[in-house]
């Protein structure tokens, strides 16, 4: 449901503020209803030969609903043209919607860099990039009370297929976004010479895609899955409808990234590591707990993502519980020299600090109130709060029925408040 004219930017305030005049005017004198809905169909033509693809957006309205929109784009993004008015800054547009139906498009260059490789990339068989890479982000938009029904549609050079994050019918993806105001597609898609394998592990349904011949493990990964995800929805207040993974190799960033329900791992990484963490369950868990960043506060995204990467595979018994002592003890080690978890990154021996103060308040819960890991974290999801250490050490005490002996220690006594 759409009744809000949000605006991020100060300079825009005042159109801002004018406009949510409008919209709280308009709310009152229409009573809601499933009529108050615009469309906006987005269709995407990828041009692989330029590495680039063309994107239209289409919105459809019975009435002058959706009145503006304004995105913010970088340099790879040009030839922006629509129907009605368009206003192009250094670095954002400003469409203003014509009254029943119009259109919006522009054309973006796809690949991205990473430091030495790419985290969004095109080549002349195949494509790696997340809806965000190629659909600009809105900095405001202006509409009275309505709700937009989103749909995806690819326009594909022959002998290509699409995965994205969302469920197909007839070649037509329908964007469900419930926390977004303006449902713009997001999360991780491939495209081209793809192989795809699907499977439904008890209430996910899960995807996995990648480029043909680049040593993508659509099965490992899978059979990964299949021990561990039940695991995982025992501890989520909610279970995860839909897991797409897309995976491929060079030139795409060594490493694994997390999206809107997807997530991207590169072919060549090990599903599992030697010392006893997972990757692709890192990432997973990021997808699961879709926690929102709070600055400085990196180490509980990270801390929890690696520590359940660890923990789903000692319960589902895809490492022994002797296995799991070590990595839990190897990363205690690593982490010994940390003075501090806080800070804008949290990465190597910060997150191995970090796992151990999770694996330490586990031990504290169960100890003291026989209450474990699993009520802090459905605490910290069922909690309308960004998570950050006063967040924590509230649900913990709560659970203890004490302050936390383990989240007073010295390591995080700079994190604040
Ligand atoms: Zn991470």
């Amino acid at each position: 449901m759409n009744c809000f004219s949000a605006r991020q930017k100060p300079g825009l305030l005042r159109i801002g503020l004018v406009a949510l005049g409008f919209a709280v005017s308009a709310c009152n004198a229409e009573p809601k209803s499933e009529d108050r809905e615009y469309r906006l169909d987005f269709v995407v033509t990828p041009i692989p030969e330029a590495s680039s693809v063309s994107v239209s957006m289409q919105v459809s309205q019975k009435r002058h609903w959706l009145r503006e929109v304004e995105f913010d784009f970088d340099a790879r993004y040009s030839g922006f043209e629509g129907d009605g008015q368009v206003d192009i800054g250094g670095e954002s547009v400003r469409w203003s919607v014509p009254k029943r139906s119009g259109t919006l498009t522009w054309t973006v260059e796809v690949p991205h860099r990473r430091g030495d490789s790419f985290d969004a990339y095109m080549d002349i068989g195949w494509a790696i990039f997340r809806a965000e890479d190629i659909i600009p982000r809105k900095s405001s938009v202006t509409a009275v009370d309505v709700t937009s029904e989103t749909t995806l549609r690819f326009d594909l050079p022959a002998g290509w297929s699409v995965t994205t994050p969302y469920r197909e019918r007839r070649g037509v993806f329908r964007v469900q976004n419930p926390d977004r105001r303006l449902d713009l597609p997001s999360g991780w898609i491939a495209m081209g010479a793809i192989g795809t394998r699907f499977d439904t592990v008890g209430s996910t349904r899960v995807v996995v895609t990648g480029p043909s011949r680049q040593g993508v493990r659509r099965l490992d990964m899978l059979a990964l899955l299949r021990w561990n995800l039940p695991e995982l929805e025992r501890i989520l207040p909610e279970p995860l409808p839909r897991l797409t993974v897309v995976s491929g190799g060079d030139p795409m960033w060594r490493g694994g990234l997390s999206g809107p329900t997807s997530l991207f791992i590169h072919a060549d990484l090990p599903l599992i590591s030697e010392n006893g963490t997972s990757l692709l369950l890192h990432e997973v868990m990021h997808v699961a707990m879709n926690l929102e960043a709070a600055d400085s506060y990196d180490w509980i995204h990270e801390g929890l993502a690696e520590y359940y990467g660890i923990e789903l595979m000692r319960r589902s018994g895809t490492i022994s519980s002797r296995r799991y002592k070590r990595a839990i003890r190897d990363l205690r080690e690593w982490s010994e020299a940390v003075e501090s978890v806080c800070g804008e990154e949290s990465r190597g021996a910060v997150t191995a600090a970090a796992v151990t103060v999770f694996s330490d308040l586990n031990a504290e819960l169960k100890k003291t109130a026989d209450k474990s890991i699993d009520d802090l974290l459905r605490g910290i999801l069922e909690s309308d709060e960004p998570a950050n250490t006063r967040t924590i050490r509230d649900i913990a005490e709560t659970l203890l029925g004490s302050p936390s002996r383990v989240l007073s220690a010295d390591i995080l006594k700079d994190c604040g408040d």
